[in-house]
């Protein structure tokens, strides 16, 4: 929120609660009063309510409206990875691509990399009409700092109108530090996005509450309007080979590109099957396995099919298989053609990160299970008995 504030120096007797209150570190003490630092304030109100003296108003009537109409275009961060584009990247240039039309302006490409000027071609396959394009050694792997710095430097000199970026690692530890620099709104992990074409505003769809309900979240008074999205949960844009784009080549100074941390080196994680949100099919086990050893099953049938091996996060919280492989709400979000979960009973943290896969399987010993209630297919009976089972009869038909 903008809007002006104001100090009562008559009232105030500098007893720095408000210098302690602000996030912003934007107040200090002289001559024993508060003074606010206009370019750090951010109209939060936290130095409002800490203050027992009465002696800071913040006018919420007198909010400075932002120009928004100078805001224009959708861009797409397009995070890489060792120089490949990731297929969130291509998920969110499908969904830009509607956004864009129904707000009739360009669906934009950021890539930020080193060396990765080969990989503009796809992006322009994929529908982006304008790249802006940084290459820099400090920005082969990503890091917060630079990454940061250079998309704050795009954001304010071009002005989009929404930026969207994938809810991964790299995109939720981005983004949040760019809405912060630029002011803007952040709508995080969001499963739908639409336009509302009236207010030419963002609907930005995201689970609240534990899942239990879907919050369409707007954002009216800032610029741009930014939403992490959930991989997997849009489809990617199709690929056009005739496709062109105009290629906005930045540079920027030593100065921007400096990082307070240093990247000691990446390692991969070891991966017995294919990578868990990629695979057309997941094999998922839950707490109905009992222990550790019995992951083995899941991997077998797993390695059967040439899946990933899911997991729920009662597995993982017990330690029986890492976090990695966690399947939901604070997991990840699958879409393959096929989910196999075993063990699982489809509590609604774990629906949500799977409930869109086109087949489900689900084997449990308890028909009552909630999980049932969304499978294609259910199995009831002991998966000791069902899994093993399954695996032999597919490795006789695959030839395995
Ligand atoms: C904020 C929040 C976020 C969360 N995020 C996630 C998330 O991302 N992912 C997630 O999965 N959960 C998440 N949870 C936890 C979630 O609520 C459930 O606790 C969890 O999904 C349960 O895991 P489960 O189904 O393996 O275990 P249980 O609910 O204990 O179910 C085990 C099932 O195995 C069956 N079973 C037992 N033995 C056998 C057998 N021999 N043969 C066949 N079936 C058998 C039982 O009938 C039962 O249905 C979250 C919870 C909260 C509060």
């Amino acid at each position: 929120m903008a809007g002006s504030i104001t100090i009562f120096l008559d009232k105030c007797n500098g007893c720095t609660l408000c210098v302690e209150a602000c996030p912003f570190d934007a107040i200090h003490i002289a001559n024993k009063k508060a003074v606010i630092d206009m370019a750090k304030c951010t109209f939060c109100g936290a130095c409002v309510e800490s203050c027992e003296f009465n002696a800071i108003e913040l006018k919420e009537d007198a909010c400075v409206k932002q120009d928004l109409s100078r805001y224009k275009d959708v861009w797409v961060f397009c995070e890489q990875k060792k120089g490949v584009i990731q297929s969130i990247s291509f998920e969110l240039l499908g969904e830009g691509r509607k956004l864009a039309d129904k707000l009739g302006v360009k669906l934009c490409a950021v890539l930020l990399g080193s060396a990765v000027e080969s990989r503009i071609a796809e992006l322009s396959e994929r529908g982006a009409e304008k790249i802006y394009f940084v290459d820099h050694p400090a920005l082969a792997a990503f890091q917060d700092d630079p990454y940061t710095e250079v998309l704050v430097k795009l954001a304010q000199e071009y002005a989009p109108e929404i930026i969207l970026c994938g809810a991964t690692t790299i995109g939720r530890s981005l983004v949040s530090r760019v809405a912060v620099r630029i002011n803007a709104g952040l709508t995080a992990d969001c499963t739908g996005l639409d336009i509302d074409e009236k207010e030419r505003l963002l609907l930005q769809t995201r689970p609240a509450f534990g899942g239990n309900i879907m919050a369409t979240i707007i954002t009216p008074n800032h610029r741009p309007q930014m939403a992490t999205v959930r991989h997997k949960v849009m489809k990617e844009a199709a690929t056009d080979k005739s496709r062109t784009a105009e290629v906005i080549r930045k540079s920027y100074p030593e100065e921007v590109m400096k990082s307070r941390t240093r990247l000691a080196g990446i390692v991969a994680e070891i991966e017995e099957t294919v990578n868990l949100a990629e695979a057309d099919i997941v094999v998922s086990g839950g707490r109905g396995l009992g222990g550790p050893e019995n992951f083995a099953m899941i991997r077998e049938l797993a390695k059967t099919l040439n899946a990933a091996v899911g997991a729920s996060r009662a597995a993982v919280d017990a330690d029986w298989i890492p976090y990695s492989h966690q399947v939901g709400q604070t997991g990840k979000t699958v879409c393959p053609k096929l989910y196999i979960a075993c063990g699982i009973s489809g509590q609604i943290q774990h629906l949500i990160g799977m409930q869109s896969s086109k087949v489900i399987v689900a084997i449990n010993k308890d028909p009552d299970a909630p999980i049932f209630k969304i499978a294609t297919y259910g199995i009831i009976g002991d998966l000791f008995q069902v899994v093993p089972a399954l695996t032999k009869e597919f490795k006789r038909v695959l030839n395995r």
